[in-house]
């Protein structure tokens, strides 16, 4: 098959034909239609300092997908050729305290599809059917592509109950205007989008965002004192690993408001915890999906109206995986889908 491998330690991608998968007698066999790009696979793609202590290669990345099943294993009874699935991208050891007491996404043995075990971005890839989502007939099949950063964004978006709350998103990236749909769908009252970058912040106004704010021109307390708002944020998402979008939250969160962070600074960050301590703040650290009540929610939340589409901006043919791959670099744009459709093959 063809894939895009990491075929050695250091920067890019080779589009190359390796070995079809193995399918064991728990496996599903998955023809690949369309993956997503995460930030990760930029990691991967550039070889920055967690990826050359992260990945041995050669490594098939990519974790983001839909496709169509082409073959079980002997042991797998509900999945079926032709059935149209993503993939939950974090295989869990099954064997665990909080395996076996179905709390699969606090596994501390995750070995992740695309960085631990060959991933989505080839023609076919292999998961466990117990890492395989069905999806409902007619769904829209770029949507299907990124359920799992998707998943990460209503992780995070549901970790506290936002109904009527007024509620801070920090950062746009595409976890971030995705989460910006969910609030809204789930009933928060005002939605601010804290994000530097102009393009991003208009993605998050078509998104849902009550306001979205450049951190680097306007403070906070000042979008609170333009909406009215007394007492503060009651919910903040951190979806950015910034540091200074961390110290800002902590400075606008409501006595008694929560936090759930998503976004994964890749520098120590110093906080001041009395304002933790103070406001009685509650934090909360999210990483992955639910397995599998997050996928759940995703997928009854779009059957009843959320619309995270516009969060995708850039559509490419795998063939053209740099020019891709360069577009989800820039900054500029929301999630960037590749096409694996043999049709697309120029
Ligand atoms: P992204 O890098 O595309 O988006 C981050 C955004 O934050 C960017 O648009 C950036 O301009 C913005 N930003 C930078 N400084 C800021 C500041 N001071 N205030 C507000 N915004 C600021 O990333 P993404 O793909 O949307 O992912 C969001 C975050 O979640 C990243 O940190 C990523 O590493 C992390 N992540 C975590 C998990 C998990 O399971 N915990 C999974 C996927 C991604
Ligand atoms: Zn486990």
């Amino acid at each position: 098959m063809l894939a895009l491998v990491k075929t050695e330690p250091g920067p890019g991608l080779v589009l190359q034909t390796v070995p079809d998968p193995q399918v064991g007698i728990n496996d599903v066999l998955i023809r690949v239609r369309k993956t997503g790009i995460c930030g990760t696979d930029l990691h991967i793609e550039s070889w920055d300092p967690w990826a050359a202590k992260t990945i041995h290669p050669p490594l098939v990345p990519g974790h983001e997908f839909v496709g169509q099943i082409v073959a079980v294993g002997a042991n797998v009874s509900d999945f079926h050729p032709g059935d149209v699935v993503s993939g939950e991208g974090h295989v869990t050891c099954g064997r665990c305290r909080h395996c076996m007491a179905g709390r699969r996404h606090l596994c501390a043995n995750t070995v992740g599809l695309g960085v631990g075990r060959d991933g989505a971005f080839a023609e076919y890839v292999v998961l466990p059917m117990t890492n395989v989502w069905h999806h409902w007939p007619g769904i829209d099949e770029d949507v299907a592509a990124i359920f799992d950063p998707f998943g990460n964004a209503v992780h995070t978006a549901l970790a506290f109950p936002v109904l009527g709350e007024d509620v801070l998103i920090t950062g746009a990236g595409p976890i971030g205007l995705m989460a910006t749909a969910v609030v809204r769908h789930a009933g928060a009252r005002f939605v601010v989008v804290s994000e530097p970058n102009p393009v991003r912040r208009a993605l998050a106004s078509r998104m849902g965002a009550t306001v979205a704010v450049d951190p680097g021109a306007r403070d906070l307390a000042d979008v609170q004192r333009e909406l009215g708002m007394v007492e503060g944020f009651d919910v903040a998402l951190e979806m950015s690993g910034a540091p200074a979008a961390i110290r800002a939250t902590l400075d606008n969160m409501a006595h008694g408001g929560a936090i759930a962070i998503l976004g994964i600074p890749t520098q120590d960050v110093s906080l001041d915890v009395n304002e933790i301590v103070f406001k009685l703040l509650t934090v909360r650290g999210i990483y992955g999906r639910e397995m599998y009540e997050t996928w759940y929610k995703m997928t009854v939340m779009l059957q009843s109206g959320l619309d995270i589409s516009p969060a995708i901006t850039h559509r490419f043919s795998y063939r053209e995986h740099e020019a891709a791959f360069a577009a989800a670099r820039s900054g500029d744009a929301g999630k960037v889908i590749l096409d694996w459709n043999p049709q697309t093959d120029g």
